[in-house]
This record gives C-alpha cells, structure tokens and sequence, in this order.
C-alpha cells in the first residue's frame, strides 16, 4: 500500500511517497513559491534522481498536478498510475480541542480546520488548501488530517491551563496546546523501543530541538505537558522565536520602541531566539563557528542560553512526573549536534542522566547516548514525522 503524505503551506507543498510494505520511502519532494514567478518544484524520485521543473504555478491545484506528473512520469517517477496511491495524510498544524487524534477527512473536520485557523493563521488555511488541492485531482481516495497539536489533548487541565481569568479558556479557548505533536509521539514510542520498553513502561523527556523547538513530558505513553502553548511561539528558546517571556514585555515594547501589535509579533517571531540573541544566524551551525573562531561572546550566550532553558524544562518534567527514566533528543540540533547535547545533559547527574561523551559523538544517527550505569536513559532518536502521518492514514484507511 502506497501512502502519500502531504505538508502544505501558504505558497509551499512538501510531499512523501511512502510504500507501506516496509516503510520505505518511494519519493519525495517540494514546489516552492506558488502563486509568485519563479514557481519550482524540486522531486528526487526514482533511484535518488533528483529534478526540477521550473513552471507557473498559480495554486495548490496546479501545484499538485505537477506532483503526480512527477510521481508518475515515466523516466523519473515512482507509480505507473495513480491509482496505486491509496491513500493521503495531510499534516494539519491546530485540530483545537475537539482532534486527539488523526480522522478520516469529512465535512466536519474542514470545518473544524477552518474554526481552528484563529490559533494558527498562518498554518491552518495553508493546511485546507493542499487538502482542496488534492481532494480535486484525487477525488475517490480517502485523506487523513494529522493534527500537530493532537497528541498533547491529554494533558491534564492544570498543565493546559493559563493563569488568566477562566473565561479566556471558557469562552475563548485560550490554553496551552502544544506542537511538534507527531514528532513527539514517534520520538517517545520509538525512544521506548530502544531501550527495551513499551511507552507504558517509561517516562520520557521528548526534546524535539530544531529550528522549532518544543519538550514533551510523556508519562507511560501519554503526553502530560509540554513547553509550546496556544501557539508555536512559547517555550524555549528557538532559531528565531523568543520562547517564554514575560508577557508585560510586549507593552514595553510597544511604549518604548512604538512598536505596532505587527511589529512586535515579527520581532519576536523573526527577530528573536538565538537569532536576536547572537545577531548572527538562526543556525547553530554558524553560531558555533562565530564562537570557535572568533570567540565572538554574543554567540557563546545564544548557546548557553538555549542549554540552560532546555535543561530547565527537562528538570521541571522530571518534577512533574516525578522523575524520569529516559531522555530522547531530536531533530536538526538534537540530532546533529554533540556539543549542544552535552551541555543540556551535565549538570543533570543529579536526576541520574550521565551522558558517554563517546557514544556522544554521533550525528545523524539513532543512538543510545548514556553511560551504561546511568539510570536515566539518554537516546538520539532520528524524527520522522511523514512516516508517522503514513502509519496513521494507514491505520484509519485500511
Ligand atoms: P530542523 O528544524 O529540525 O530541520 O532543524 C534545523 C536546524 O538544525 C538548523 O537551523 C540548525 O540550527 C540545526 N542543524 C542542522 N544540522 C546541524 C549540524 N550538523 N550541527 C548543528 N546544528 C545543526
């Protein structure tokens, strides 16, 4: 069974071909710059060849179109037809309240999107319109939307809960959601796995560090806090977004600097992080080569800065569920970066979490980290949010 995963934004299409018979993937992809000139798409199809088709794109439906072309062409596509792909997930960033989990695509849960797009306005109607694109070119086959926010609907109300006036949640909605939910369901199940547990079995740290960056606390199985909020912004500290901050900043702002709502959203959302923080990249990367180079102090500090937040969360999880017994880091940082990991890590021999600088060294690769007598487990798991959007369609299609 072939799956099809698709991640659309408001002018891009991100797409995966996965053959769920061994969950390999078949192709995969991206159009960039719809609706604008200089529409491309760039596929790597079959045996790795990789192209790039530079044609006008007005919409998500033209876009899509040129998708299965290159699914099916005859030289560099995967599929003879497309009637081998049998069914579709769409990432979806906010099923609100009402999504703890993924479902079938109907009339209710576009409506439900739609209603959700006051959290995520930039995501949500992006998200509709890779669905209405496909729904077009591939009417009969079933669509699965996976919601970023569902796996944390089970957090209890005292962690979901602001400490604003309760009307804000009654009337409003307004509450903690939390993101990076795929990511943190198969980085927990899968971070279980290599440790040789079931998820009920475990309580986990789920540090998903990339551009985005996000923590879950996943107590036997099931998600009971986490550091992102109504929106992506709140939390640690990331690439660009500023995290956690006190909220009477943003009228100071708007006083001292005249800064309209617009521009104090795009400072913090642009313009912050370790971005703001080094005024060098949002890439740790380039702050890292800032440092070891010129031992420039502003990089040195964006660094500190994202460890000790990170480190912070992990204790207050710990808290929370009342201790842990792995930690799993992952995505671009989590995955890539071993300095980055270790200075999360020390300091925390307290919890019982003492990190091999060894085994430490890898990149990009699933690892256990910890030293062999650490009671806290501590995992590199590899993220793969398309492969869990696939086994979710797959599970609700079948
Ligand atoms: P993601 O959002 O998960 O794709 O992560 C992207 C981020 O991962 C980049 O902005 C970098 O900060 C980081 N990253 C990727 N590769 C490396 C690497 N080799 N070393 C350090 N950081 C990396």
């Amino acid at each position: 069974m072939k799956v099809l995963v698709v991640n659309a934004g408001s002018s891009s299409l991100k797409y995966k071909l996965i053959n769920m018979n061994g969950e390999s993937v078949l192709a995969k992809g991206i159009v960039e710059r719809i609706g604008f000139d200089g529409t491309v798409l760039k596929h790597e199809g079959k045996d790795g060849q990789k192209i790039e088709i530079d044609k006008e794109m007005k919409d998500h439906t033209d876009a899509f179109k040129l998708v299965v072309e290159a699914l099916t062409d005859s030289n560099y596509g995967v599929i003879k037809s497309m009637d081998e792909i049998k069914a579709v997930g769409h990432r979806v960033l906010h099923g609100g309240e009402k999504y703890a989990g993924s479902f079938i695509i109907n009339d209710d849960v576009i409506a439900a999107i739609e209603e959700c797009a006051v959290f995520g306005p930039l995501h949500n109607p992006a998200n509709l319109m890779g669905i209405r694109a496909c729904q077009k070119i591939m009417p009969n086959v079933p669509m699965v939307a996976v919601f970023d926010t569902a796996f944390h609907q089970t957090m209890p109300k005292k962690a979901y809960i602001y400490g604003l006036p309760y009307e804000a949640y009654s009337e409003m909605k307004i509450r903690r959601y939390g993101f990076h939910g795929t990511s943190h369901a198969y980085v927990s199940k899968r971070a279980a796995e290599m440790v040789g547990k079931k998820p009920e079995e475990v309580k986990i740290v789920s540090c998903h560090l990339g551009n985005g960056a996000s923590i879950a606390a996943v107590d036997h199985g099931k998600c009971v806090d986490t550091s992102m909020g109504l929106t992506p912004l709140e939390g640690l500290i990331m690439g660009t977004r500023c995290g956690s901050i006190d909220p009477a900043i943003v009228e100071f702002l708007m006083k001292e600097k005249g800064m309209t709502i617009n521009e104090v959203t795009n400072y913090m959302n642009k313009q912050s992080g370790v971005y703001g923080i080094s005024g060098i990249s949002s890439d740790f990367r380039d702050i890292w080569k800032a440092w070891d180079t010129e031992k420039n102090e502003r990089a040195k500090l964006a660094l500190d800065a994202f460890c000790y937040n990170v480190k912070k969360y992990i204790g207050a999880y710990a808290a929370a569920m009342g201790g842990i017994d792995v930690i799993a880091i992952t995505a671009g940082i989590g995955e890539n970066d071993p300095r980055i990991r270790k200075m999360i890590i020390e300091g925390l021999e307290f919890l019982g979490a003492v990190m091999d600088d060894e085994k430490n060294s890898v990149r990009g690769q699933e690892s256990i980290l910890s030293a062999d007598d650490s009671k806290v487990k501590i995992v590199c798991v590899s993220t793969d949010e398309e492969l869990k959007i696939a086994q979710e369609t797959k599970a609700l299609c079948l």
